[in-house]
This record gives structure tokens, C-alpha cells and sequence, in this order.
């Protein structure tokens, strides 16, 4: 076990003991003089009216890697102006207004000027082509679309015809509008005052509305409230563990909720820099940032640092990163191997935690301040209380005894939890029995209250008469020395009802040999036992993800079974 520094989080068990949700709501103002929580009012104002005026809350790091910094100030100011756009095109509380934008700073400037106006912001990622935009668009019925010329271009002109919600499109680099419905974003925000009075808005007013990554199926359009702020201090409190100067960077797209819940929330919630980089994955690029921001405090992907442990860097000799003392991640499993690569290569173990688009922020959580287990997502947030249960279409029966894999559930009531699946209650419902949200995944819970990653209840192999995890199988793949990734289905087979199949990619210069196969299958016999083994394995030169680098099993399945390949709008080209 590995122990780091200890922080606000200083002590896990007192605090969850002592923890009360209203307790932590008194660290956030409330609007002035009146009843009800903005995030925008929490997140920017708050600190612009206060000490934290003129301090940097977003570094925006272009293309060529100069920065551009805009103060908590400047911040209130931009936001004000876009909610006077707003105004003057006659939208109202509680109409979406979208983004179709890479990481620039109109990005996030729409988004807080919108929770400013209490209309609902949703960003789409830049990548998604025509027809995902059209789908999301459609579906949160859009009033406002924010993008560029090129994105207008290629991807909305062609569709405008058929959203008959859609009263404008906002283009951020154009000086003049093209003609009543698509306007120029500089000429307007000219024209707008910076000063913008947050109307009432109450806990439970509509705020984000997020996709999540359709992984497991097409993508369920989840609604989250202005009350979820709190929920972004608190984990950006103690799991962030903010401090006055961090400088913190999440390298997520808005486009994912991490990416909006971290990318720009929590951070300035905290009153801390939050450094935005516009570029994709580089390594040197990331390290180059790391040093020269001297970021303190960085939230990334486990797909993100697989691809750093491929390529045998060792950052510490080659860059500065004496101030980074936090390092975190969210996604998708991280392997133990990953959180030991961390603590070897920057002398911090890399700290996973789970949560999901439908719960809006961190949920379970390796803190700085308690024993890192590897391979465990750590331990629920105070004020969190998440269980193992048997969950049947209409009842659930909690498993008290640990480490044996169930439903992981959580009970209702914390802040940030989604309100509602847009334009599917129904389905919404049915993710809850009675007092507890049914997350859809599989895990355990060991002897001192850590959770492990089991699977996705979609993803389980039933092989003769075994429930599979295919993180388990993947786990022990990718300890062979040479594989770098693998992703494992169940394949229906009449004998054993399904056949575990392994996709597996190399390590750079190992060779796709016969022999080489054999060597995994024998290492993961021994290891995994042969009736959970895989039968088959294949070589792949890489695995389908989706955007939010998510590994894509049911594509890989749906191929090898011949099947329609479903939505794939989220995956990564
Ligand atoms: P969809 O619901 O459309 O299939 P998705 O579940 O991938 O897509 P997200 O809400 O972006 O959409 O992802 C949440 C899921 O990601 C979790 O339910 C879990 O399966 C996985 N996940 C997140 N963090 C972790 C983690 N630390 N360890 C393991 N799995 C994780
Ligand atoms: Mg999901």
C-alpha cells in the first residue's frame, strides 16, 4: 500500500462521521439578498466581488501553446455580456443553448453566460459529425446554437431546415451576420453591457444537460440542476484537494461531463486557476504544460496515461514537475500497474475515481489522505453512501458480506444527481428501486470499505456457468509483458452459452506470432483459471473507443458477431 500527504480531506472516517450536506452549503453565498443557489454565481461572481478579483481563473493555452489568461473579473464580465445576448434574442429560463466548439475560450464563456441567464447549456463535442449533432440538437430541442463558420459550414447549414426550435446559430468568427438566423458572436457581445443580474434561481432549476458516452447503447440525455454546485465544491474540496494557489488542469473535452463538471466548475467553485489546454493528447506536449504552468493538481484519463506508460518517457528527468503533487483519474478502470507506473514515474500514485454523466461528480474516490489500495476506486464521498446489491426488475436485496460482486447502488438525495433521462422518464424511473439509484455497474466492496471495479452489467460473460467480468479477464491480459491493451466480449457458443474472446494490441515491436498468442493464453490460464480464460484471442492494431476514451466492447462484438453496429456517433475515428 502506498500513502501520499495529507490534506482537506485529512482524516476519512471523522469526516464522513461528521459530514452534513447543509454544513458544506454554508462555504457557498447563495445569491444576495435572495433565496436559491446560481452556479455561475458561485463559480464566478462570488470571487469576482470578493478577493479573488483579479486572480486568473481560466488559462487558456492555444495551439501554439501561448496562454491567455482571464481573471474571476473578466470572467463576470464576458458572462454578463453573453447573458445580454441572450436577453436580446429573447431567450428564456430554462432554453438549451448549445455548444458545438473545441476547447476555446467562447466555449466557457457560453457556458457560465447561460447558467448566468438559468437557460440550460450542453456542450457537444467538436468531432461529432452531421448527423450525432442533429440527433442532440433535435432531442434537447435547441434555441441557441454557439460554433464556428467551419463547423456552421460543414455540419449545420444542411439541418437548420429541420429544427424548428432552433431560433439562431451564434458564430464565434465571424465580424457580420450571414442573415437573420446566423449571427455574428464578436458583433453582439460588442454591443452588450458586462453587467448582468442573476435572476432568482432555485436549487432544482435546470442548469446541464449532458450525453452521456454510449458505451453501452445510444446516448441517454442526462438533466442536472443548479443545486448540483455543491456537490462540484465538495469534491473539488476534498478529492481535488483544492488549495488557495493550485493551478489545475482537466485535460477532459466539455464535450464529456468530466469535462464540464471538472473542465470548469469545480475548480473555479474552489477559486483556484483552472488551465485549459485547446490541443488533443500529446506527450510532450502535456509534459511541456505541466511544467511550464506548474500545475499542481492534474485530472486525466486512464486512456490518456496508457498512452503515456507506452512510450518509456521519464518526465521527471526531462521536465520540471517538482509542483505537481496530485495526480488523478476517471473513465474507465485504472489498473494497478497505472497507479504504480504514477508513483514510479512522478513519485505520486495516480489517484481513480468513478462516477457517471448521471450523477453529475465524483461518487467513489482514492483520497490524498487515505492508503491507496491499486486497482480500487477508492471509498464513497461523505455524505455518499454507496452499497452492493442483488437488483431485480422490481426489488433489491443488499449484500453485506464484502467482497462479493453486485449492483453497484447509490442512495438518492445527494446534490448532483440527474433529474431526469430528457424525453425518457420512463426509463429514468427504472433505474431506481425505491430509495436507491441503480448505477448499471458491477463491483465489490472489500473487508475495509474499498470498492473494486467488477464491470459493466451489460459487458458480463456468463461462460459455463461463470458471470465474467471482462475487466478481471483484461486485467491479466495486459500483466503479459507484451500486450498494451486488450478488450475482452463473451461470444455465444451452444456448449458453454459464451466463449470468452480476447482483443488484443502489442506493445510497439512485439511480434503477432503464433507462438507469442499461446504465451498470453498460457499466462492467462495461469493466472485467471481455464474456464475463465480467454478461448480466442485476437490481434488488433488498436481497440474502438469512444471519445471520452471509453473502450467500445459491444462495437467489438456487434463486428464479430456480424451484427448492426448500433450508435456510434461517441466513437473516436
Ligand atoms: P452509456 O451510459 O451511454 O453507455 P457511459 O456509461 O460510458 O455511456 P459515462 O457516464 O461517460 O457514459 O461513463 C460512466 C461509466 O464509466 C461508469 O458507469 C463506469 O462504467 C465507467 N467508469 C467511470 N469511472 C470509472 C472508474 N474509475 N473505474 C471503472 N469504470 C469507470
Ligand atoms: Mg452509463
Amino acid at each position: 500500500m502506498i500513502k501520499t500527504a495529507i490534506h482537506n480531506a485529512e482524516n476519512y472516517a471523522d469526516l464522513r462521521f461528521s459530514f452534513s450536506w447543509e454544513d458544506e452549503r454554508k462555504n457557498l453565498d447563495g445569491l444576495p439578498g435572495r433565496a436559491g443557489l446560481n452556479m455561475v454565481h458561485e463559480a464566478v461572481d462570488r470571487h469576482a466581488d470578493g478577493a479573488l478579483c483579479d486572480h486568473v481563473a481560466l488559462r487558456w493555452i492555444r495551439g501554439d501553446r501561448a496562454a491567455r489568461d482571464f481573471t474571476y473579473h473578466d470572467l463576470k464580465v464576458l458572462s454578463s455580456q453573453f447573458a445580454n445576448v441572450l436577453t436580446a434574442l429573447g431567450i428564456s429560463k430554462g432554453d438549451t443553448v448549445f455548444t458545438l466548439l473545441g476547447r476555446v475560450p467562447e466555449l466557457y464563456i457560453t457556458a457560465l453566460g447561460t447558467l448566468r441567464k438559468t437557460a440550460v447549456y450542453c456542450p457537444l463535442f467538436s468531432v461529432f459529425g452531421p448527423e450525432p449533432v442533429f440527433q442532440r440538437l433535435s432531442k434537447g430541442k435547441a434555441k441557441i446554437l454557439v460554433t464556428t463558420l467551419e463547423q456552421y459550414e460543414k455540419k449545420i447549414k444542411g439541418i437548420v431546415g429541420m429544427l424548428p426550435d432552433l431560433k439562431h446559430v451564434l458564430i464565434t468568427d465571424i465580424n457580420l451576420d450571414l442573415d437573420d438566423l446566423v449571427l455574428s458572436l464578436p458583433f453582439l457581445m460588442n454591443k452588450m453591457s458586462g453587467v448582468f443580474q442573476i435572476p432568482p434561481t432555485s436549487l432544482e432549476d435546470p442548469a446541464l444537460l449532458h450525453f452521456t458516452s454510449g458505451t453501452t447503447g445510444m446516448p441517454k440525455g442526462a438533466l442536472h440542476v443548479h443545486g448540483a454546485v455543491l456537490m462540484h465544491y465538495v469534491t473539488g474540496k476534498y478529492v481535488l484537494d483544492f488549495q488557495p494557489d493550485d493551478i489545475f488542469w482537466c485535460t477532459a473535452d466539455p464535450g464529456w461531463v468530466t469535462g464540464t463538471s471538472y473542465g470548469i466548475l469545480a475548480p473555479l467553485v474552489n477559486g483556484v486557476t483552472n488551465v485549459v489546454d485547446e490541443e488533443e493528447f500529446d506527450a510532450a506536449r502535456w509534459y511541456s504544460i505541466l511544467e511550464e504552468q506548474k500545475v499542481t493538481t492534474w485530472y486525466t484519463s486512464p486512456t490518456a496515461i496508457r498512452r503515456l506508460m507506452r512510450l518509456n518517457v521519464k518526465p521527471r528527468e526531462q521536465y520540471n514537475l517538482e509542483r505537481l503533487r496530485l495526480i488523478l483519474s476517471v473513465g474507465e478502470p485504472l489498473h494497478a500497474e497505472a497507479v504504480r507506473w504514477g508513483e514510479q514515474t512522478f513519485g505520486i500514485p495516480i489517484l481513480d475515481n468513478w462516477w457517471q454523466t448521471e450523477t453529475g461528480g465524483i461518487m467513489i474516490a482514492n483520497f490524498p489522505s487515505l492508503e491507496v489500495k491499486p486497482g480500487s476506486m477508492g471509498k464513497p464521498l461523505p455524505g455518499i453512501e454507496a452499497a452492493i446489491a442483488e437488483v431485480t426488475p422490481d426489488g433489491i436485496r443488499m449484500i453485506a458480506e464484502p467482497n462479493v460482486s453486485g449492483n453497484l447502488v447509490l442512495k438518492k438525495g445527494w446534490p448532483s444527481m440527474f433529474r431526469t433521462y430528457l424525453n425518457e422518464e420512463e426509463r429514468y424511473q427504472k433505474c431506481f428501486r425505491g430509495e436507491w439509484y441503480v448505477t448499471g455497474d458491477l463491483a465489490r466492496r472489500d473487508e475495509e470499505g474499498y470498492f473494486w471495479f467488477v464491470g459493466r452489467a451489460d459487458d458480463i460473460i456468463k461462460t459455463s456457468g461463470h458471470m465474467v467480468g471482462p475487466f478481471e479477464v483484461e486485467k491479466s491480459l495486459m500483466s503479459h509483458h507484451s500486450v498494451a491493451e486488450a478488450a475482452v466480449i463473451g461470444k455465444p457458443d451452444p456448449l458453454i452459452g459464451e466463449m470468452v474472446k480476447a482483443f488484443v494490441v502489442l506493445k510497439p515491436g512485439e511480434d503477432a506470432s503464433a507462438e507469442l498468442r499461446l504465451d498470453i493464453m498460457a499466462h492467462a490460464r495461469k493466472t485467471l483459471g481455464p474456464a475463465v480464460a480467454p478461448k480466442e484471442i485476437a490481434f488488433v492494431d488498436s481497440l474502438p473507443k469512444t471519445k471520452s476514451g471509453k473502450t467500445l466492447r459491444r462495437l467489438l462484438k456487434a463486428r464479430e458477431l456480424g451484427l448492426p453496429e448500433g450508435d456510434l456517433s461517441t466513437l473516436e475515428k
